[in-house]
């Protein structure tokens, strides 16, 4: 019989090996992407030869190598806070500086661990998101944002956290602590029912705390969007137009809320740049993602995933090796919740390939939706357009796209579309 020191360091090797085997795969991956993109600098592919400069192609390439050593910085440090975190007693020692304010495994003292950690990782990752925004995103000219917009975001980003998330995790919690061996299940009916109750909430009361949103104007673009929803048989509650603009030049379209809140919102930086047809287009698009059930089959995906994570943290959560092994000395709910919340991700990493797979799978789905129910042609223009105008590139490593692109490679989904 193993005892639980044996267990103990089983966790731990297994652990490191997948820490190291994520974070070396994650550089890796990286480190083919620069090379891919500043070979293939020097000239546009063919497909968009006619469409996109050789200067735009070269900006796109400088942008996506900008970008990628910034997140090569990330991923290393990404590894260290969570070898800090676990293995270095981090998690340990904030538990045992909150034990000096509120009993130990309290419902506050729960609270006060995932607060600290939380406010923690946020503080570390600030340099480098103030880093990416005005530093990145400046030098290519597509950053809005002032310095004041950037404090002003955090203020509210935190104060929502507390808000929402002092009482789910209260919640939480609890449940953990009082409902026996089927707390997992409770949980698990609670934060489904948070995210649905996020979603309808989501348009009406927490994306207006950041944009403005106006009731897109009456002419063409109007005309041609209520033509389409009526061809498509779909019914929303308001067309809007958001001040994108504000806080990038980077343009996009999307829906928000499900049910009675169903909205859509287009940024105006999509709105001032592609022709009424090419909106068009890319909203058939969007539309194609609602109407095939992609947003259901993915909140149903990510409900199944967690349920199966909670079921797992279930049979961990007494296990003295399980907090040994990830070097907590004292366990508590929190405690594990945190653990698994960080642990969990490096041997899920793996899994990334196949969830990009699907999210492509769907891509081309919405796309052959939007040329059944628009312009193909059209939705051809507008792609190369924001291709160009966000400064994608078009020569992603073919394995690095294949790991996390949630969207087909340029030049696959322009290729399909021309067949269409
Ligand atoms: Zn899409």
């Amino acid at each position: 019989m193993p005892n639980t020191l044996t267990w103990a360091n089983t966790l731990t090797s297994l652990f490191l090996a997948a820490l190291a085997m994520a974070t070396l795969t994650r550089l890796w991956l990286a480190q083919r992407q620069l090379r891919h993109v500043r070979a293939h600098r020097g000239a546009v592919p063919p497909l968009f030869a006619e469409a996109i400069p050789l200067e735009a192609h070269q900006k796109a390439a400088d942008y996506t190598v900008a970008k990628a050593c910034l997140g090569m910085v990330e991923i290393a440090l990404d590894a260290i806070v969570i070898l800090a975190l676990t293995l270095g007693g981090g998690i340990e020692l904030l538990s045992r500086s909150w034990a000096q304010v509120f009993a130990p495994g309290s419902l506050a003292h729960g609270a006060a661990l995932l607060f600290s950690l939380v406010l923690v990782q946020a503080l570390i990752s600030l340099p480098l998101s103030a880093y990416r925004i005005f530093g990145i995103e400046q030098r290519f000219g597509f950053n809005r944002m002032t310095l004041r917009l950037f404090l002003s975001d955090l203020t509210k980003q935190a104060l929502l956290v507390v808000v929402l998330g002092l009482p789910l995790i209260l919640a939480v919690l609890w449940l953990m602590q009082h409902m026996g061996g089927l707390w997992w299940l409770c949980v698990w009916l609670t934060l489904t029912a948070f995210t649905i109750v996020l979603q309808l909430i989501f348009p009406a009361l927490i994306l207006p705390l950041f944009n403005k949103f106006t009731p897109l104007a009456e002419g063409e673009l109007s005309r041609r969007v209520v033509a389409l929803l009526q061809r498509c048989g779909f019914k929303v509650r308001g067309l809007y137009v958001m001040d994108g603009s504000k806080r990038s030049s980077h343009g996009n379209a999307f829906f928000a809320g499900f049910g009675a809140t169903k909205r859509i919102v287009l940024f105006d930086t999509l709105v001032s740049r592609l022709e009424p047809p090419e909106v068009e287009a890319v909203l058939a698009h969007e539309l194609g993602h609602y109407k095939l059930h992609h947003i259901a089959k993915m909140i149903a995906l990510n409900a199944a995933m967690t349920l199966g994570g909670l079921w797992i943290l279930g049979q961990l959560i007494d296990k003295p090796w399980f907090y040994s092994g990830l070097g907590v000395a004292t366990p508590s709910t929190a405690a594990a919740l945190v653990l698994f919340m960080l642990v969990v991700p490096q041997f899920t990493f793996f899994l990334h390939p196949l969830a990009s797979h699907f999210s492509r799978k769907h891509e081309f789905e919405a796309d052959a939706y939007a040329v059944g129910n628009a312009d193909a042609t059209k939705l051809v223009q507008a792609l190369v357009k924001l291709y160009r105008d966000n400064a994608s590139t078009l020569t992603p490593d073919p394995l690095h796209s294949a790991f996390y692109d949630s969207h087909p490679p340029a030049a696959t989904r322009i290729a399909r579309l021309r067949t269409a």
